[in-house]
């Protein structure tokens, strides 16, 4: 393609709307345009990227088995009443009603729509295992759209999902798609890693996510250097501590702490350590209200808090709930006469003794309290996020925390859907049972935006060379037949070699050509100029590392093609097989 042809808006500055890298250099390279807030115009560069990353997400779902075909976007209200979801679904399912007055919602996720076409489209086991696919628009009326397309409303999602007649061929199902997202994120040159992810209430307890990891991610991802175990924060599972404090135990005292509510005021006034204090936090789930404890230096996970209480979230307490039932002003709260709550604790907490807690009394703490002694705890559980350094669940050394952006997320439904939509097939008994299912999402801009937080400098995007929109940015830098004629020569060289090549034909000065290609970030820029050709060379630029060498025309294709084989260079650190 030439520059002149193709509508490439690039920006010299930084564009104000944008907090990450990928979202400001997307918008400054021309790959994307705002039209509402978190809905976006794909630019012909930018689309190409996308069509880029859905061709290998395409080859490798078809070389698992599974097959494309394409649902609406528009859905019926009544298959999503069938699973609960029409009530469930909350605010992000955007819905609307057409001119007959019957309810409808744009897609934000397709088990209902898909599972509504296997029940009348497929009878017995031997059709199955069965595994549909699509790449399509999805809509989630996200309560909080930001960074350009890693958290749109409007996105374009690869969702799958796979129909087995039992657990143990769903297990199957489930393990080829994620042997085919190891492939699609390798290919698609990202270091990423494959992490144990909660289920919330989806059913079943299978799923991984797979997390490009970079600084800007909104998940945190927990692993062990050998690789073993990894998961995400609100999965990571963490033992009881193996050590028990056996200081003598000391008689409970009351103290004033004036005005001291967090941990950093009471462990500063009285000049004790957070691994000393116990915060007491108070959560509402569904019409419960409940107490936990927390060591001061840890935080409560929610996550797990809910699974806990079997329920679908759990909120902090408000002010008026708290002072209700301590009978003391926020930051002051304690388990010592706490009245018709239940009491939780974290495993840390269990090992502890003569600990501080709030007195449920305004500005007073207790020293030395003890469990059993001077309260009860109803349960211990593991009931707080990981830190860096936590022992490996596993056994196997330390765990260590890094930022992550989910791409992709496989799950083991289960007959979640199955059941409550009757989604049946006869087994070879003749009995009728519930199909067993999995679905298996991937974020195509999400990725596309999360390559570029993984691969860019000061400069711009440095693409990785499988899903570059142009392979080869040709840069004329003299206004000669000859730089014209060497140009065009091998431009068609390339092109015939299966090279995309961006040829930039505008009479601009090379500052600006070279700018811009920087910005654009294709793998290899080929600068023709007057003087390099008196000397019969062309000079070719590896983006990524800067080098440059000078080469004969005649030989840039044969330069490219070992430059290329070498660059490839994806570094995936996901196991192969499920730990
Ligand atoms: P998140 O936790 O980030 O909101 P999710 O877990 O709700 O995502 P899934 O339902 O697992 O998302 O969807 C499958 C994939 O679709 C995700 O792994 C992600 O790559 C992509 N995705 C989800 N929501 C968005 C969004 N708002 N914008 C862009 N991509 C998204
Ligand atoms: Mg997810």
């Amino acid at each position: 393609m030439k520059t002149s042809q193709m509508l490439i808006p690039t920006l010299r500055e930084d564009p104000g709307e944008a907090e990450t890298v990928s979202h400001r250099l997307m918008l400054r390279s021309g790959l994307i345009r705002k039209t509402a807030a978190g809905i976006y115009t794909y630019l012909p560069l930018g689309l190409r990227i996308i069509r880029k990353i859905e061709q290998i997400i395409r080859e490798e779902m078809n070389r698992a088995g599974a097959q494309e075909l394409l649902m609406p976007i528009a859905s019926p209200a009544e298959l999503w009443k069938e699973t609960g979801r029409w009530e469930y679904y909350g605010k992000e399912l955007l819905r609307f009603k057409d001119r007959h007055e019957r309810d409808f919602c744009l897609g934000p996720t397709h088990e209902e729509v898909i599972t509504d076409l296997f029940r009348r489209e497929v009878r017995s086991y031997r059709q199955l295992p069965l595994n549909c696919y699509q790449i399509q628009t999805k809509f989630r009326d996200e309560i909080r759209p930001r960074f350009g397309l890693m958290r749109g409303r409007e996105f374009i999602m690869k969702d799958a999902y796979s129909f087995d007649s039992d657990e143990a061929g769903a297990k199957i199902s489930y393990q080829k798609m994620y042997d085919a997202y190891t492939r699609i994120f390798t290919r698609c040159g990202l270091t990423f890693r494959a992490v144990e992810a909660d289920t919330g209430l989806i059913g079943g307890d299978t799923s991984h996510e797979f997390m490009v990891l970079a600084e800007t991610g909104e998940a945190t991802v927990v692993y062990t250097d050998h690789g073993s175990y990894a998961a995400n924060l609100e999965r990571a599972e963490l033992l009881p501590p193996s050590h028990t404090d056996t200081t003598p135990l000391r008689p409970l005292t009351p103290i004033t702490t004036p005005q001291c509510r967090t941990v950093e005021e009471v462990t500063r006034f009285l000049n004790i350590t957070p691994q000393q204090l116990v915060k007491t936090l108070l959560y509402r789930a569904d019409q419960e209200t409940v107490a936990v404890l927390i060591r001061g230096d840890h935080d409560l996970n929610e996550v797990k808090l809910a699974r806990l209480l079997r329920v679908t979230e759990v909120q902090l307490a408000d002010q008026e709930t708290v002072e209700r039932l301590t009978g003391a002003p926020v930051g002051f709260a304690g388990p010592i006469g706490l009245q018709g709550v239940r009491l939780f604790a974290d495993h840390a907490v269990k090992g502890m003794r003569n600990m501080v807690i709030g007195a449920n009394q305004a500005d007073t703490h207790y020293l030395d309290s003890n469990h059993d002694r001077d309260f009860t705890v109803h349960q211990f559980s593991d009931l707080r996020n990981a830190q860096s350094g936590d022992p490996s669940p596993r056994g196997d050394g330390s765990l260590t925390l890094a930022k992550g952006i989910e791409v992709g997320q496989v799950f083991l439904l289960g007959t979640k859907y199955s059941k409550s939509m009757q989604a049946t097939v006869l087994d070879d008994q003749g009995k009728e049972r519930p199909a067993v299912m999995g679905c298996y999402g991937i974020g195509v801009g999400r990725t596309a935006a999360a390559a570029i937080e993984q691969n860019h400098d000061d400069k711009g995007i440095i693409w990785p060379f499988p899903i570059a929109p142009f392979h080869v940015h040709l840069l004329p830098v003299s206004q000669s037949d000859r730089t014209a004629e060497t140009t065009a020569h091998i431009y068609a060289d390339l092109l015939a070699g299966g090279f995309d090549v961006l040829w930039d034909d505008r009479n601009d000065r090379a500052g600006v050509k070279f700018n811009d290609a920087d910005l654009i970030g294709a793998p290899f820029q080929v600068v023709v100029g007057d003087k390099g050709l008196a000397d019969g060379v062309v000079e070719v630029k590896i983006r990524r590392s800067g080098a440059k060498s000078r080469i004969a025309p005649s030989d840039i294709l044969s330069h490219l093609r070992a430059l290329s084989d070498e660059t490839d260079t994806a570094t995936s650190t996901s196991p192969t097989s499920i730990p």
